[in-house]
């Protein structure tokens, strides 16, 4: 029903209402009597739909909409038009909150709302795990009570959105958080605790590499440049007389081309995951190959010995693969002495097959091994140069493996020798 039609039907009641209230009072001779009875009558009628408009909008699920005509009908159910507009505004913005709740839960960084007092009024799973925040008693406490870090304390005091802090993470000691604040609401304002942990790994490593890059090269390059100034200096040089330093600077320019080349190649490696180069490898015949050619490197090298327990081939990288095994029997062979053995194994276990190269050598540290595979790392840095290793043997090797969907595993005890094992998974094989 329309607004028009309603007030039309009312101004219709009235004008009926007031002509039979007056021809009653003609008829009894009390017109006034009957007008007021009337009045009386509309009044009682309007306040009785009053009232109940008055308990309908107390709890409008509870009860039907009374009346469905005339001009209260309308007033009803214009009500309940913009009461289901409203309904309708509640349920998308509870919908939006929700999401908006779920959505900063879900964030990896902790965020807690403060007020300006510092009280904490919310925060995010984030928030449990990093600041070890739990909801249930820590909702309306003081984050500095909480915490009782005077720097945090310091800083949140001073309210310098500009500025950020670094500390070790209350909930996890292991981490480390960068914690920034920002502005919100009333005075309010949120406490955002960001895991910084793997990035400042990341900077270490890679300010590591390039002490470790320059280092590596800065002693090659002081033997040359010590023999060039001897030179210089030096008079009637005899043919005879610089052969042997020649020959050291040789050395060293082969020792510093090594290093760029290992660089490069691991450069090559970590340029993308997978290898590209997909043929089908044999492994056996690879493995005798290399262990030929390193028992003939020198007198000293100890027995290298091949196991053969699979003829499974690798799909991947020869050159690749090849240096895998070049690098494991050649650390096995300088860690050996000459009356020591080397064993070469390509062998079958279960679905995988394992390139294992063990040596009777001098074995490594516990301490040492999950540290081998870093680049430059070494166990006695002197011996390894001496020996013309670069310190990245290892690295190279995990990288190639990474590339074959393969894994290392190192055992070894100290004084009774080392084994070095590589993973191949089924899906790398054939044959
Ligand atoms: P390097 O050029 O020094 O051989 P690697 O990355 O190949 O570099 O090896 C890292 C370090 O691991 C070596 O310096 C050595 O200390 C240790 N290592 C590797 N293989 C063996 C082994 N078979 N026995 C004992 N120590 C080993």
């Amino acid at each position: 029903m329309n607004a028009r039609s309603g007030w039309v039907q009312e101004f219709w009641r009235i004008v009926v209402l007031v002509l039979v209230a007056w021809a009653a009072g003609t008829v009894f001779n009390q017109v006034y009597l009957f007008l007021l009875l009337a009045l009386l009558a509309y009044t009682f009628r309007n306040l009785f739909n009053l009232q109940r408009l008055a308990y309908w909008l107390g709890d409008p699920q509870a009860s039907q909409i009374p009346i469905h005509f005339g001009l209260w009908g309308d007033i009803y159910s214009r009500i309940a038009r913009v009461m289901s507009r409203h309904a309708q505004r509640d349920a998308r913005m509870t919908k939006l909150v929700n999401e908006y709740a779920s959505s900063t839960s879900a964030l990896p960084d902790a965020t807690v709302a403060l007020e300006a007092d510092g009280t904490i009024r919310w925060f995010n799973d984030a928030a449990s795990r990093l600041l070890g925040l739990q909801a249930a008693k820590d909702i309306g406490q003081k984050l500095v009570n909480l915490f009782r870090h005077p720097e945090l304390a310091a800083f949140i005091a001073k309210l310098d959105y500009s500025r950020t802090l670094e500390l070790t993470a209350p909930g996890n000691k292991n981490r480390k958080l960068e914690v920034r604040l920002a502005p919100y609401g009333d005075g309010q304002y949120l406490l955002l605790a960001q895991d910084i942990t793997d990035r400042l790994q990341q900077e270490r490593v890679r300010k590591d590499f390039v002490a470790n890059v320059s280092h590596e090269l800065r002693t090659p390059l002081t033997v040359i440049s010590g023999f060039i100034e001897n030179l210089q200096d030096a008079e009637n040089v005899s043919r005879e007389s610089i052969a042997r330093p020649l020959d050291l600077m040789g050395q060293q320019a082969a020792r510093m081309r090594q290093i760029v080349e290992d660089l490069l190649l691991l450069a090559r490696l970590e340029s993308d995951s997978k290898s590209n180069t997909q043929t089908t490898v044999d492994m056996v015949g690879l493995v005798r190959l290399v262990a030929d050619e390193c028992q003939g490197l020198s007198p000293e090298t100890p027995e290298i010995r091949t196991e053969i327990g699979s003829a499974r081939r690798v799909l991947g990288d020869e050159k690749q693969l090849r240096s895998v095994v070049t690098n494991l029997v050649v650390n096995a062979v300088n860690h050996t002495p000459a009356d020591g053995e080397v064993i070469v194994r390509w062998i079958d276990r279960g679905s995988e097959t394992v390139l294992e190269v063990e040596d009777s050598g001098e074995g490594i540290a516990s301490e040492h091994i999950p540290r081998l595979t870093e680049r430059f790392y070494r166990v006695d840095a002197g011996r390894s140069r001496e020996r013309g290793g670069t310190g990245l043997g290892l690295a190279i090797v995990k990288h190639v493996l990474n590339r074959h969907e393969a894994t290392l595993e190192v055992e070894s005890d100290l004084d009774e020798g080392s084994r070095f094992l590589c993973h191949f998974p089924a899906n790398r094989l054939s044959g």
